[in-house]
C-alpha cells in the first residue's frame, strides 16, 4: 500500500472570477508534518479546504486516505480529518466552558442525539491533558487568553481522534511566546498521536526547525517546495514576498 495519504493532482479552484488555485499538485506521506507558506491570497487556505473535502474543484483530483472528492467525502472520512482555524474573537459572555467546547469535537462520533459517555469524557480529558489545559477545564471559553483558546481548539480537533490534522495559521494574533509554544505543541502532538499534519503558517523560523517539508505558494501556484533548510533561506523568502 502506498504511504501517500493526501494527494492533489492539477487542482484548479475558482471562486467566481478569481482563480484561487491554478493547477496545484502535491503529495503528503503518512506521518509527515508539512508547512504551507506564502503571501496572503496565494491559495494556502484553499488547499486545506480541498483536503478537508469542502472545496469545489473545477479541474483535477483530490485523494485523501484513498477517497476522491468526486462525490464529496463520506462522513466517516471527514471525521478522520481534524481542522483548527485561526484565532477567533470569542464573546467573553459565551456560556460554554473548555470541556464542553472540546466535547463538541466528539459530536461527529456521538451523533447529535447521543449523550456523551464515559469513553467520550476520557478522550476529552486526555486531549485536554495533551494540550496542557487540564487546570482550566471548567473555565468559560471566553475567559481564556488567545494562546489558551488555541490549545482548546487543538484539543477539540484531537477529540475527533483524527488521522490528519489541518491547521490554518494557528498562531496569528498571538504574542511571540505563545506563537512559539503553539508551534512546538503542534509538533509534539503530531508525533505523539502519529498524525499527518498540514499547517498554514507564517512562522518561518520555527517551521524550519519543525516541519519535514515546506510548500511555498504564490498566485495560486506552488512556487517552490522542499526541505525547510533548503528553501526557507532569506533570499528565497525575499523573492517570494516581493510583488
Ligand atoms: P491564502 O490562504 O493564501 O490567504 P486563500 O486560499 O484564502 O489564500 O485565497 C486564495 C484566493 O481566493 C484569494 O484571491 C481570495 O481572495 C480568493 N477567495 C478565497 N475564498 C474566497 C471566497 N469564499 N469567495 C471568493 N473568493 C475567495
Amino acid at each position: 500500500m502506498s504511504d501517500i495519504i493526501i494527494s492533489l493532482r492539477d487542482a484548479v479552484v475558482s471562486y467566481r472570477e478569481d482563480v484561487a488555485l491554478q493547477g496545484v499538485s502535491l503529495e503528503v506521506k503518512k506521518g509527515e508534518l508539512v508547512g504551507v507558506m506564502g503571501p496572503n491570497g496565494s491559495g494556502k487556505t484553499t488547499i486545506l479546504t480541498l483536503v478537508n473535502g469542502l472545496g469545489k474543484l473545477l479541474q483535477g483530483q483530490v485523494r485523501v486516505l484513498g477517497n476522491t472528492t468526486e462525490n464529496g467525502f463520506p462522513t466517516a472520512l471527514r471525521r478522520k480529518i481534524g481542522y483548527v482555524s485561526q484565532v477567533h474573537n470569542i464573546d467573553p459572555r459565551m456560556p460554554v466552558n473548555v470541556e464542553e467546547v472540546v466535547m463538541m469535537g466528539r459530536y461527529g462520533k456521538l451523533g447529535i442525539l447521543r449523550r456523551p459517555g464515559t469513553m467520550d469524557r476520557q478522550v476529552v480529558a486526555k486531549m485536554l491533558h495533551l494540550v496542557g489545559m487540564t487546570h482550566l477545564t471548567e473555565r468559560p471559553i471566553g475567559h481564556l487568553s488567545g494562546g489558551e483558546q488555541q490549545r482548546v481548539a487543538i484539543a477539540r480537533a484531537l477529540a475527533q481522534e483524527p488521522d490528519i490534522l489541518l491547521l490554518d495559521e494557528p498562531t496569528t494574533g498571538l504574542d511571540h511566546r505563545a506563537r512559539v509554544e503553539i508551534m512546538h505543541l503542534v509538533y509534539e502532538i503530531h508525533l505523539a498521536r502519529g498524525l499527518t499534519t498540514m499547517m498554514v503558517t507564517h512562522e518561518h523560523k520555527t517551521a524550519t526547525a519543525l516541519c519535514d517539508k515546506i510548500i511555498l505558494m504564490k498566485g495560486g501556484q506552488i512556487w517552490d517546495r522542499g526541505k525547510p533548510g533548503e528553501i526557507l533561506r532569506k533570499e528565497v523568502l525575499d523573492r517570494l514576498y516581493e510583488h
